[in-house]
């Protein structure tokens, strides 16, 4: 793979599994020296931490709930430690629940919006002092954000509150050289459509066939490598950009 990062780097939130995960390998792959963290420990950890170890660079898997202020203090504390400064910035972080509106509670619009959208406001901010000239910070919404959906109000208003920060952003900080964006995925296929029985699974993949233009789900790398651009100087003069990688829906 081409060094499109080489010597720089990243700080990439929920990196040990699904996208965050494919976010981490392609950073690290292309030159990054990749700090992530994540909430639980176990194999998804182990898998990433033994994957990682024949990656060159140096990368660093830390505990830290980006729902928690002080522990994003303590992962940016451990980003300045070990890498000094920050040159991208990934918040991938995201949870989701399945709630009608009418049942959805403080507590449960708390669970989904401080991760998504608090957790993305406050990383981003602890970061900027790590951050200099050329940085770039891309964050991770969803197409939802654009149609809604039901059940999933709390999500939905989280992700479409990536939007405007996003563009604040984009606003507040190109006169100091970073750029902010958001990428956007569709139906990506991550390991927990492993828990789908086959039927389910088959009945997905023939609803996603009839809904994106590109005819299946996505994969987990295609917006990793979307994200590597926008990481990248390849993509220098974008910033404030929302770019769907949906296979068309
Ligand atoms: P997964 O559930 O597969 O993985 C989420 C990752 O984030 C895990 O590593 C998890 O770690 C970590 N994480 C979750 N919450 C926190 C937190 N509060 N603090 C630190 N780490 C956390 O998610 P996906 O890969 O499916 O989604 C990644 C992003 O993409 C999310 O922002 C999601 O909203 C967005 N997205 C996903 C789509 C999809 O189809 N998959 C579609 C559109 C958007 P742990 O296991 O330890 O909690």
């Amino acid at each position: 793979m081409e060094q499109l990062l080489a010597g720089k780097n990243a700080l990439v939130t929920g990196g040990t599994r699904g996208i965050g995960r494919a976010i981490v390998l392609t950073l690290a792959k292309a030159g990054a020296n990749v700090v992530t963290c994540y909430r639980s420990e176990g194999e998804a950890v182990e898998s990433l931490a033994r994957e990682l170890k024949d990656t060159p660079g140096q990368h660093h898997l830390v505990r830290a709930d980006v729902g928690d202020a002080e522990q994003i203090d303590q992962l940016l504390a451990e980003c300045k430690v070990r890498l000094g400064g920050l040159d991208v910035v990934v918040n991938n972080a995201g949870v989701i629940s399945h709630i009608g509106y009418d049942d959805l509670s403080l507590a449960d619009w708390h669970a989904v919006v401080d991760t998504n959208l608090t957790g993305t406001f406050l990383v981003i901010q602890k970061a900027l002092p790590l951050m200099g000239e050329g940085a770039s910070v891309v964050n991770i919404g969803s197409r939802v954000a654009k149609v809604g959906i039901p059940m999933r109000a709390h999500y939905t208003a989280a992700k479409a509150g990536l939007v405007g920060l996003t563009r604040s952003l984009c606003k507040e900080l190109g006169r100091r050289g970073i750029r902010v964006n958001l990428v956007e995925p569709g139906v990506i296929a991550t390991e927990e459509m492993a828990r789908l029985t086959p039927e389910q699974r088959a009945a997905m993949e023939a609803r996603y066939a009839q809904l994106t233009s590109l005819g299946r789900l996505g994969d987990p790398d295609e917006v990793a490598e979307v994200v590597l651009f926008l990481a990248s100087d390849k993509s220098r003069y974008v910033s404030g950009a929302q770019i769907p990688v949906d296979g068309g829906i």
